[in-house]
């Protein structure tokens, strides 16, 4: 017999029992950008290969080693978004989005594809929700996209976040501290790891961000990137803390912070979580004023953004057990007795959907006895039979009220309890019979709770002579 095929290695399902945080998130995602003005585009997920090995840097791990590229049957060299800025420039400049000074907020989700070793939070088809700001230089750009993914985790609720931040200069800036690191790190070639040692070659700041302890302890004591700073570049990160303050945010300068890609000028910033391991980052991005020249613009088209990683936003959301709204759950469930009932229990639930509600009816042909059974989850049950619909609710403040009194029981109980512990004999035979008599009483609000739990529904019956006033009594009261 063949084997079943399995999703290749670094993919997975969302399956329904997680795709509805998904929802969620990507929901809470659209609110918020709608709060920040910005508008969302929606881009291809292959685009020609030449956009990302000229945008994102023929030196990057995603260009030298991650990319999922292939040739498509037209002989083109076609890639997989490995991510979405070089996109979401290329559709702008295509698009004249910011032709003559106007500037454009655009974000977007989706999946993107990096040939990476797979782990905990690490996928080679993941999900990241972007943000991008084309078009202005100010640092107040830089501001507003680091408040709107603090903005986008606050109302997630996501806890134990730490924002980084640092200044990888501008082109002319970068020069001179790459020569100044190529400097130092010559001199402690035979202590860096090999990837290092190419590195060094072809993009020695790269060695600033390597994993390996340690390449790490030799990149402490390397140059400072603030001293190769110009007035330019110095100043506008100034503004951007500045403003960061201002909005009283905390965050921490991390000077080896020089993130993967190659598009990135002035501002790079990460927010990193404390409940994630190795792959901590949920969030990083940046200032990028070179990248649409890098992409063929003839004009400086200057922009700021942010990628979060979807998929370690759920992670960390489900370890922090912040909360994802409510389980899609029916309002009612139509439950039918017999082969006439099912029809119009079946036209009902239409007419119901028609209008709007949640309902879940049996098409599967389940007995009545497993159709109750499924209705249990539900506040509440429409039983047709012979021609005649009967609204049951489960009358969940009884159910609240129950708990109430069982609470302020379990309080005498301990009083009584109290009474015991005094010893003396009289008030001994005195609190058993307070115990006995209370036991009972509990007993009795214990079976009313699990009867209820159970699906009971034996409040608040309604009975409707047709279909057409269930309906309307329905609608009225859902
Ligand atoms: P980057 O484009 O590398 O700056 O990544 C931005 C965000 O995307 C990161 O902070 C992660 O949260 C997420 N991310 C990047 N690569 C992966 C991956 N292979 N699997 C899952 N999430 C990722």
């Amino acid at each position: 017999m063949s084997e079943i095929i399995k999703a290749p290695r670094g993919t997975r399902d969302i399956l329904p029992a997680e795709s509805w945080k998904w929802e969620y998130v990507i929901n809470t995602a659209a609110e918020v950008m709608k709060d920040f003005g910005f508008a969302q585009i929606m881009l291809p997920m292959f685009e020609h290969t030449e956009l990302f090995s000229r945008g994102v840097g023929e030196t990057t791990d995603i260009v030298e080693k991650e990319m999922y590229t292939f040739t498509d049957r037209g002989d083109r060299s076609i890639t997989l978004r490995p991510e979405a800025t070089a996109g979401v420039m290329r559709a702008a400049l295509e698009n004249n989005l910011c032709a003559q000074g106007a500037f454009a907020k655009l974000w977007s989700w989706g999946a993107m594809f990096r040939y990476e070793r797979p782990q905990k939070g690490r996928y080679r088809q993941f999900y990241q929700i972007d943000a991008e700001c084309l078009g202005i230089e100010n640092p107040e750009a830089d501001v507003e996209i680091i408040d709107l993914s603090i903005e986008l985790f606050r109302r997630l609720g996501l806890k134990n976040l730490e924002v980084v931040i640092n200044s990888v200069g501008c082109e002319n800036c970068r020069k001179i501290y790459r020569d100044k690191l190529y400097e130092y790190f010559s001199a402690h070639k035979s202590e860096l790891c090999e990837s290092c040692l190419a590195r060094l070659e072809r993009n020695p700041l790269r060695i600033l961000d390597c994993k390996n302890p340690e390449c790490g302890k030799i990149a402490d004591g390397a140059p400072d990137i603030y001293d190769s700073l110009d007035d330019d570049c110095r100043e506008h990160f100034e503004k951007v803390r500045a403003g960061l303050e201002r909005l009283g945010f905390k965050y921490r300068i991390d000077k080896r912070l020089v993130r993967g890609l190659d598009y990135y000028t002035k501002t790079a910033y990460e927010i990193l979580s404390g409940d994630l391991g190795a792959q901590n980052a949920v969030a990083g991005g940046g200032r990028y004023d070179n990248l649409a020249n890098a992409v063929g613009s003839s004009v400086k088209i200057p922009g700021v953004g942010f990628a979060c990683g979807l998929d370690r936003v759920v992670l960390v959301m489900e370890e922090q057990a912040c909360s994802f709204g409510k389980i899609p759950e029916p309002e009612i469930y139509v439950v039918a007795d017999d082969e006439e009932s099912r029809k119009h229990a079946q036209i009902l639930t239409h007419k119901l959907r028609n209008a709007g509600v949640h309902v879940e009816c049996d098409i599967s042909g389940r007995s009545f006895k497993n159709q109750i059974r499924n209705a249990s989850g539900c506040k509440l049950a429409c039983i047709v039979k012979d021609g005649k619909f009967e609204i049951r609710s489960k009358d969940d403040s009884g159910v609240g009220i129950v708990s109430k009194i069982l609470e302020r029981e379990r309080e005498k109980f301990v009083d009584i309890k109290n009474v015991l512990a005094q010893k003396s004999t009289g008030f001994v035979d005195k609190a058993l019979e307070i115990l006995e008599h209370e036991r009972d009483h509990v007993t009795n609000i214990k079976n009313v709770l699990e009867k209820k739990r159970a699906g009971d529904y034996s409040d608040g019956i309604v009975k409707l002579d047709n279909l057409d006033e269930a309906f309307d009594y329905l609608s009225a009261n859902l």
